[in-house]
């Protein structure tokens, strides 16, 4: 891959290589844009077949990061990181100081957070060597695992898609297909069976899906047939990639509302799913809960007040979904058009700032 030409195309401003050969650290950090603030990002500890696979998947989340910070109306950038290797064999505490340390040599330009194969118990020991971490345990004066700030916006985004379609926002009654049902498809089922909708499940994982079945009265159906039950939200809570050219044409229900970052297989998928008459509210306007929860340790954690800033995301999805009507085009194309208003409007004032600040 030629490195410059993939961060030239998306616009990325860095990226930092950090290793350590005695921890066998191997981590790639980019940063997308500060344009809004300082770039906040999980770290993924993934077992990638390649350094240009790794590579490709950081450049690809930390944009997808920017867009999800300033469609929650966040003073942040976006940014992420990747970590190499397999989290079960390579994690140590040596390694997590050494990477700690990369991430302290950015001064807070990049802010770091949990993310696929890290935990709340990694951040505490990169927290040992600098301040630019959140997500560390409530113990530790943090937020803590962000998983069901996650599950408590999609239901804001919930509601506020239902209002839009059908003037109400009482759940109730209303049939909801979850598929994933790890950290945030379980307390999202939790959330929906609390509400009054009936729930049914699918999962690889037996033992996610017993976790489930043992508190909560809900269906099972395979991971294949989950496409084609007939329900009112389809809730993609795996990982990404769930609606393509082939799962797009068996959905049976109204509205897609999940937590899975990058659903979508390809753009034109947008247009598949509005063709279908079935609304998709777009990723990363409606599971951005654990973002901002994380982001409130930057400014003093408290429950209440996160939990009143995730709610915005109520807000934040009927925007998106008027404007989509209003310009008569997707919601995805919608989201992304206001959120890179944002950033232009808001990055320039920044930089008006930063240009006065000089001249003082
Ligand atoms: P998790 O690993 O706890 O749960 C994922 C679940 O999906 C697991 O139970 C796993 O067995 C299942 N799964 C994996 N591959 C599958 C497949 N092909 N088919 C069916 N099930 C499959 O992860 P999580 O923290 O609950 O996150 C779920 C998704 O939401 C991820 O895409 C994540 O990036 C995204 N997300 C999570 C958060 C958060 O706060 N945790 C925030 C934003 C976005």
């Amino acid at each position: 891959m030629g490195v410059f030409h993939a961060l030239g195309d998306r616009g990325h401003e860095e990226v930092v290589f950090g290793s350590d050969t005695v921890a066998g650290l191997k981590a790639i950090i980019a940063i997308h844009s500060t344009a809004l603030g300082p770039a906040l990002g999980g770290t993924r500890f993934y077992p990638y077949e390649s350094e240009e696979d790794a590579l490709r998947d950081v450049l690809n989340l930390s944009g997808a990061m920017s867009l999800k910070a300033a469609a929650a109306g966040l003073d942040l950038g976006g940014g992420k990181a990747v970590i190499i290797g397999d989290p079960r064999k390579v994690k140590s505490e040596r390694l997590w100081r050494a990477y700690g340390r990369v991430i302290d040599s950015l001064q807070g330009r990049y802010i770091t957070a949990e993310d696929v194969g890290t935990d709340t118990g990694d951040m505490e020991l990169i927290r040992r060597e600098t301040r630019w971490v959140v997500g560390v345990p409530v113990e530790e004066g943090g937020s803590g695992d962000p998983s069901p700030a996650t599950a408590r916006g999609l239901m804001a985004a919930t509601r506020a898609v239902w209002r839009f379609m059908h003037g109400t926002e009482d759940l109730a009654g209303l049939k909801v297909a979850v598929l994933g049902v790890g950290k945030v498809g379980s307390d999202l089922v939790r959330r929906f069976a609390e509400a009054g909708a009936s729930v049914v499940i699918a999962d690889v994982h037996p033992p996610a899906i017993e976790r489930v079945t043992e508190r909560y009265k809900v269906d099972v159906v395979s991971c294949d047939d989950v496409y084609d039950v007939e329900c009112d939200i389809f809730s993609p809570c795996s990982l990404g990639g769930a609606l393509n050219e082939e799962t797009i044409p068996r959905l049976r229900c109204q509205a897609v509302v999940g937590s899975a970052n990058n659903q979508l297989t390809t753009p034109e998928d947008a247009e598949r799913i509005a063709a279908r008459d079935i609304l998709y509210a777009p990723d990363f306007v409606v599971n951005a809960g654990g973002l901002i929860n994380v982001s409130e340790e930057l400014t003093g954690y408290t429950v209440d007040k996160a939990a009143a800033h995730i709610d915005k995301i109520y807000d934040n999805t009927l925007r998106v979904l008027e404007a989509s009507r209003e310009r008569g085009v997707t919601p995805n194309v919608a989201a992304v058009d206001l959120a890179e208003e944002r950033i232009k409007e808001i990055g320039n004032l920044r930089l008006f700032r930063r240009s006065g600040d000089d001249r003082n």
